[in-house]
């Protein structure tokens, strides 16, 4: 039994028990007084009279009816008390919320106690802290944007000028660096579009049986002439011939991500391997390159939305630093985790593990 119910339980039964007890000893010292008096008086008097007997019908009828109001105050005065003491900090907590409302997500409920009063309490803390976080989450992306535009749009425009005033002719190289531009603003758009939607509380994974190594393979084909050009090898191993519940599309973003990074940052002549393991009921992925590798310092963040490692080279490569926030999220909600190794100069290897059913 939780506190306020308890709590509340007592108060009733405390109130009743209270009442009926002061009830029920005074009526009896009452009666007991009246008749005691009624006997004494009709023995010294030696009288019976009806007369009599009313008189002490009239003074039990009004001990009763003082008992009863006494019983109806004491009533009242505990339940204004049991009230105040249980609504004070729901009105309080009303308040805290009025101004969260407002804006003030600073504001704080004063917790005292563990029962459900206190649950609340907590809940509304809580709610103001996520609220809190959620809106520094939106400034720092709405920031994260700005600065991710200016640059494409600034180079865009000082290019444009340049032709529209004649100091530059339109060249085809000039033109081509325009739609370069153009390019890496529509992809960071679209990085935008399905971050909002992995991000977002209604994402759900359309999960089906599917075999792996099949759906792996069809990634690894669809990369492959992109590979072929840059001249880095790309092998597969499976071993194991897992079926697990997955979804397929979610699933082979995450493979064509790490595949296209790697593609991105191993030079030609270089190599990138792909495998597929199998554990008692989890599996594993890995892509590992020989390529140029991150500093041991860039790796915590290297999950976060806009993280490059290097900024002006990856910036020149056109990728966002949107693709691993995606990719670890699309992880996470197939219920598994991602980890990273990376050295300098030798390589990197993704490695996620997801669990064989769900
Ligand atoms: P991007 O779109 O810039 O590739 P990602 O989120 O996919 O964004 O990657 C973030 C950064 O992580 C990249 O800009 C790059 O610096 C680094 N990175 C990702 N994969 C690799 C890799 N295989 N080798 C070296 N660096 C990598």
């Amino acid at each position: 039994m939780k506190g306020l119910y308890a709590r509340i339980a007592i108060a009733c039964i405390g109130i009743a028990s209270g009442v009926l007890i002061i009830s029920a000893v005074t009526f009896i010292i009452g009666t007991h007084y009246h008749l005691t008096m009624y006997q004494q008086q009709a023995q010294d008097m030696n009288i019976t009279s009806p007369a009599f007997d009313t008189h002490l019908e009239q003074a039990l009828v009004q001990s009763v009816f003082w008992t009863a109001i006494l019983g109806i105050v004491l009533a009242i005065v505990i339940s204004l008390f049991v009230a105040k003491r249980i609504t004070s900090p729901l009105i309080e907590m009303k308040a805290v919320a009025e101004r969260m409302a407002k804006g003030e997500l600073t504001s704080r409920t004063e917790v005292t106690g563990r029962d459900e009063i206190a649950d609340l309490g907590n809940s509304l803390n809580y709610l103001a802290e996520q609220l809190m976080l959620q809106e520094q989450l939106r400034k720092t992306m709405t920031a994260d944007v700005a600065h991710e535009l200016r640059t494409p749009i600034a180079t865009l425009k000082s290019h444009m000028a340049a032709m529209i005033e004649g100091v530059w002719d339109p060249t085809p190289r000039r033109l081509e660096s325009c739609y370069e531009e153009i390019e890496r603003l529509r992809f960071l758009v679209g990085d935008l579009e399905q971050l909002t939607e992995v991000e977002s509380p209604n994402f759900k994974l359309k999960l089906k049986e599917e075999n792996i190594g099949a759906v792996v393979q069809h990634h690894i084909e669809a990369i492959q002439a992109a590979y072929e050009r840059k001249g880095v090898r790309l092998s597969f191993r499976n071993e194991a011939n897992i079926q697990a519940s997955i979804d397929k599309l979610r699933f082979g973003q995450i493979i064509a991500n790490l595949l296209s990074n790697a593609l991105k940052f191993t030079p030609q002549g270089e190599k990138v391997a792909v495998e597929i393991k199998e554990q008692s009921e989890t599996f594993s992925i890995s892509v590992s390159d020989s390529g140029i590798g991150i500093d041991e310092k860039e790796l915590p963040f290297i999950f976060e939305r806009f993280y490059r490692a290097d900024k002006s080279r990856d910036r020149k490569s056109g990728g966002s630093g949107i693709g691993l926030t995606i990719v670890k999220k699309l992880v996470e909600a197939h219920g598994g985790a991602i980890d990273i190794q990376s050295r300098v100069g030798e390589g990197t290897t993704f490695e996620f593990r997801l669990p064989k059913t769900r």
